[in-house]
This record gives structure tokens, sequence and C-alpha cells, in this order.
């Protein structure tokens, strides 16, 4: 069961996921440098130290105030010489000159540009770069370049998915999910995860995970994108089918991606006026719908952030010799899988008291 021991007031926990975290930002002159950095680690394929920045970001944002001096972050888990570095920097001079450098540099600028675009990754946004392309236009008339699907529509529609998801918006989104539900399986409900679900004001995209009744979860996704195509809202859509079977689990792998069924939709969202002179916009929407036994390990994993899940699995394997993932929990030492997880059980209560507890906006 997970258990997890309290913290004293004064100690920070290592894990993102044992951190209450407000809504309300008191470091972001320091986490906004921190994350230039993580970016620019993104961007030139190291891992590690990326990771190392994020979680440092991530400590300074579940703090009740603003930190005052260097001093302060000694008491700080997560913060490596690098991030400590920084801030001292900031706390001296008001900023850094190395995130500075970063963000003057080309290579830095032109990678974050070619990212913002739906489709487009490091690897592809580093491709472009090298070939001497620093523009979408140039990006647009260069013959050699074949854009995929996912990429076109993120070109096509780059304005609109730039702009941040309201909270409003979300809830129109869901109106139009429950009445597709409506229409294909009235038994089926749908609630919001993601950013949303963690009280965010605004989101990239709209999230939504779906409970069907059992054996039906398969059949959901491809009607909900009939249903959206024949009402002329559906923009794009990369339909992924399950490959989950309950019999392989354990999965050895345990992986941050999961099995199910889902999709990543682009919505048509009616509105009064748009900036673009039509009455509607584009939205990203991701939906996924696992197995109704496995609906309380999806829900927590779709609820993010990310480095909460990711600490979440980290805190289950070290302080718990648990494996987590978005199917199961597993227990390493007795070789136990939690195989029958009811809605009633006290694992399920446990987990949802936990998300309630400690899952706010990392
Ligand atoms: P934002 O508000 O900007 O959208 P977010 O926290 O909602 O932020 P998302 O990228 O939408 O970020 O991801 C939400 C959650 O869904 C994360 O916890 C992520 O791990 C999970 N997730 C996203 N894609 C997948 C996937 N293909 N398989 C499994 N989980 C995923
Ligand atoms: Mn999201
Ligand atoms: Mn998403």
């Amino acid at each position: 069961c997970v258990h997890l021991s309290a913290t004293p007031e004064s100690a920070v926990s290592p894990y993102a996921c044992q951190r209450r975290t407000t809504l309300e930002n008191h470091n972001k002159i320091f986490t906004e440098a921190l994350e230039v950095l993580a970016l620019n680690s993104e961007f030139s394929g190291n891992q590690g130290s990326c990771l190392g920045f994020r979680r440092a970001a991530s400590v300074l944002k579940s703090l009740p105030a603003a930190l005052r001096s260097p001093e302060e972050a000694l008491r700080l888990p997560c913060l490596g010489d690098n991030s400590r570095a920084v801030l001292e920097e900031i706390c001296e001079c008001g900023s850094s000159s190395r995130v500075e450098e970063i963000q003057n540099d080309q290579r830095y600028r032109t990678m974050k540009l070619f990212c913002s675009v739906f489709g487009v990754g490091p690897k592809t946004a580093e491709s472009w770069f090298c070939r001497g392309l620093k523009t979408f236009e140039q990006v647009l008339t260069e013959p050699s370049i074949r854009l995929n699907r996912m990429q076109t529509a993120g070109f096509l529609f780059y304005e609109d998915i730039s702009v941040p998801v309201s909270r409003a918006e979300a809830a129109a989104l869901k109106m139009m999910m429950e009445e597709a539900l409506l229409f294909i399986n009235p038994s089926a409900t749908v609630t919001i995860t993601g950013g949303f679900r963690r009280g965010k004001e605004f989101g990239h995209d709209v999230d939504f995970i779906i409970k069907a009744p059992e054996g039906q979860e398969d059949r959901i996704l491809p009607a909900v994108i009939k249903r959206f195509k024949s009402q002329n809202v559906l923009l794009y859509s990369d339909f992924q089918k399950s490959t989950f079977d309950l019999r392989q689990l354990p999965n050895h792998r345990f992986e941050a991606m999961d099995r199910f069924s889902k999709c990543f939709l682009l919505v048509k969202l009616q509105m009064q006026e748009s900036r673009t002179g039509r009455n509607w916009r584009a939205v990203r929407v991701d939906l996924v719908a696992p197995p109704l036994e496995r609906f309380p390990y999806a829900l927590l994993g779709w609820t993010g952030s990310t480095l909460f899940e990711r600490d979440l699995r980290r805190f289950a394997r070290l302080e718990r010799g648990k494996l987590l993932d978005n199917h199961t929990l597993y227990d390493k030492t007795t070789v136990t899988l939690y195989h029958t997880l009811h809605y009633h059980s006290i694992l399920f209560y446990a987990i949802l008291l936990y998300i309630v507890q400690y899952n706010i906006v990392l």
C-alpha cells in the first residue's frame, strides 16, 4: 500500500510527490533561468543535466516564499553545483550570464522556435537547424523537407495552438466530449486530467480520461473520432490502438508511456469571435481509454506533472520496494501483482487521497 512518511515541516523532500506546491511560484526569477538551462541541455541531448535543472526548479517552485540568499538554498535538496552557481549569480547580479548567453545563442533560439511546432521534437529541429534553416518560412519553402501529417497540422494551426487553453475552454471541450459519449455510449464518463486536474488555469492542451464499461474501452475512441469527423470539428487525429495485455503484467520495462488505447487530436472549439476571423479555434486534445480495472492507475499517471509522476515511481521503487506505472503496482520482494484493483479497495483510496493531498501544480 502507498504510505508516505511525514516529512518535518522544515525539511524539503527530494521527491516531488512528497512536496506540497502552491499554484503561486515565488521563485520565478530562478525557475525561469533554470528552465532555460534545462531546455538547453535537452537540445544538446543531455538528459541527465536536463533532469537536474528541472528537479532544482521544481524544488524552488514548491517553496512558500522567495529565496533571499544563496545560503538559504544550502538546506534544499536536488540543487547541484550548476544550479547553485546560477542562483548565486542571480542573487548577486539580478541575472545569470550563462542563461543570457544561451538565450542569445542562435542554435538555442532556432531549436526552441522549431520545437514549438506540434509534431517537431529536438531531433527534427536539430536536423533542420543543421541544414542552415532558421525560420518557419525557410522550412516551409525548402523543397527537400517533407513534413509529416502531424507537422503539417502543427504549421497550419500554429497560431491557435500557441495560445494557451483556458479553464473555460477546457470546460467547453468537456461538454463536447460528454455530448459525444452520450451519443456513443451513455454509460461511459469523461474526466479532465493533466494540468487542469492539478488546478492550473491554463494548459497547452486538454487531457481527458474516459471510463468505459468493462470490455468496451477499445471501441470508444474510434467512435469519438468518427463522431467528431461527422460534426466537422476534427482537424487532426492520431489514434493509437491498445497494446495492453493483462497477461503480460508485470511488464518488466516499467515505462513512462502506457499501452492503453489513446489519441492525440486537434479539434475545433466554437467561439464567439476569434483573432483569425473564424468562429472557432484549434485546440490540442489528448484522450486515453484504459480498461475499467486499470482506471485508477491511468488516472494517476495522466494527472502529471511529468516530474511528479517520475518521482512517484522513484519513491515507490526506492522507498517502498514497489514498481509503479500507468498499468499497475507491483511488489518487487513478494512478486505480488496488485491485479484486482477495485474502486473500493484501500489502495485506490490511498492513491486518491495521495493525489488530492500532494498533486498540485509543480
Ligand atoms: P499542460 O497543462 O501544459 O498540458 P500537462 O501537465 O497537462 O501540462 P501533458 O503533456 O498534457 O502536460 O501531460 C499530462 C500527463 O499525461 C503527464 O503526466 C504525462 O506523463 C501523461 N502523458 C502524456 N502523454 C502520454 C502518453 N503517450 N502515455 C502516457 N502518459 C502520457
Ligand atoms: Mn495537458
Ligand atoms: Mn497532454
